[in-house]
């Protein structure tokens, strides 16, 4: 197949367009490297089946696919409070402009979509059937918001023009290739501890959150994309669920650092509790997680240690 994955330079698309090249077929990456980077993808340009595509979403295009993975939307809070606009833009004008594309080819689309959308969460753990608690005035509310209408564009676009979805709920993911400036905890626990400097916990560290590996992340993916009779919306992510002092802790043992925790202030409407039901995805996939945290967390602090020369 031919299939096109928007935000293919950043962290999760890059895995994601190494595993279906792996698989046989031809990619088309697109990005406008935001907070993406051609160093995700230089392992990939050798083959004749990739090609790269410098574009931004916002814009229509046009292009002959079987798949489009819908990835492109900064997905940290410090990038996508950068640029509020831009980020619902992307989440709203881009999905247009995607799902267009798709009615017009005839391409089946997949929407990254986010925890998020359940906002600070009054159900534990989250079901697909939760509607959530979303602040829509807030400072995370470009990117919860936005994809909200991202999945209501979805739906709306299978009812009234019958174009082939599926949506997947995506919960905070990690591994090699985050952005070192990409100010998630996972990026930002890790290079403090082997940099042996404070580890910055926000609030009193007792929020928790749940966190899957990538490579478990992108075969949920794949996995969504290909089943057949089933849109979802379905939850992927691993139920593993850590208060984020708790984190800090196991992060600075996996390190083997010698950094202390500080706790700075939380930020506004930061959600305290987040955990996936993926009940369904097992049920329509096949799917859980196979990864557990101290392994993948074990492989993202070496690859940090090597990329900051510590390895
Ligand atoms: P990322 O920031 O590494 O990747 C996003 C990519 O999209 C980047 O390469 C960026 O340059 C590109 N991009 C942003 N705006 C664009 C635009 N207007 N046009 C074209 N390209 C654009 O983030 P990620 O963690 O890889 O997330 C990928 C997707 O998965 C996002 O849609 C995100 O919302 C979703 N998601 C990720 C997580 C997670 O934990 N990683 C959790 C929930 C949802
Ligand atoms: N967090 C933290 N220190 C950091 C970065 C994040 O304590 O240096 C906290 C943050 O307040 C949140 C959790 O870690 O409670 C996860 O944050 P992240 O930005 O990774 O993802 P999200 O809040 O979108 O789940």
């Amino acid at each position: 197949m031919r299939i096109l994955v928007t935000g293919g330079a950043g962290f999760l698309g890059s895995h994601l367009c190494g595993r279906l090249l792996d698989e046989g077929h031809d990619i088309i990456c697109l990005d406008n490297f935001f907070t993406g980077s051609k160093d995700n993808i230089i392992h990939l340009m050798d083959s004749h089946r990739f090609e790269l595509v410098r574009h931004d979403i916002t814009e229509p295009l046009l292009l002959e696919v079987d798949r489009i993975y819908n990835l492109a939307c900064p997905a940290s809070p410090v990038h996508y409070q950068y640029n509020p606009v831009k980020t619902i833009k992307t989440s709203v004008m881009g999905t247009i402009n995607m799902l267009g594309m798709a009615k017009r080819v005839k391409a089946r689309i997949l929407q990254a979509s986010t925890s998020e959308v359940y906002g600070d969460p009054q159900v534990h753990p989250q079901t697909e059937g939760y509607w959530g608690n979303v602040n829509p005035i807030g400072i995370r509310s470009c990117y919860d918001e936005g994809k909200r209408v991202a999945e209501t564009l979805m739906m709306d676009y299978h009812r009234q023009n019958s174009v082939d979805i599926r949506i997947v709920r995506i919960f905070n993911t990690y591994g090699p290739r985050m952005a070192e400036n990409d100010g998630r905890v996972v990026s930002n626990f890790i290079l403090q501890a082997l940099r042996n400097e404070e580890i910055t916990v926000y609030g009193d560290g007792s929020q928790t959150r749940s966190f899957c590996y990538v490579s478990d992340l992108v075969d949920g993916m794949i996995r969504m994309m290909e089943c057949d009779n089933f849109i979802g919306p379905v939850n992927l992510g691993n139920p593993d669920e850590n208060s984020i002092l708790e984190f800090a802790e196991k992060i600075i043992t996996i390190a083997n650092s010698s950094s202390r925790i500080i706790f700075k202030p939380l930020p506004q409407d930061d959600p305290k509790q987040r955990q996936p039901d993926i009940s369904l995805a097992g049920y329509k996939l096949g799917w859980k997680p196979q990864v557990a945290l101290d392994a993948g967390l074990g492989t993202t602090t070496r690859y940090f240690a090597a990329r900051i020369g510590k390895g």
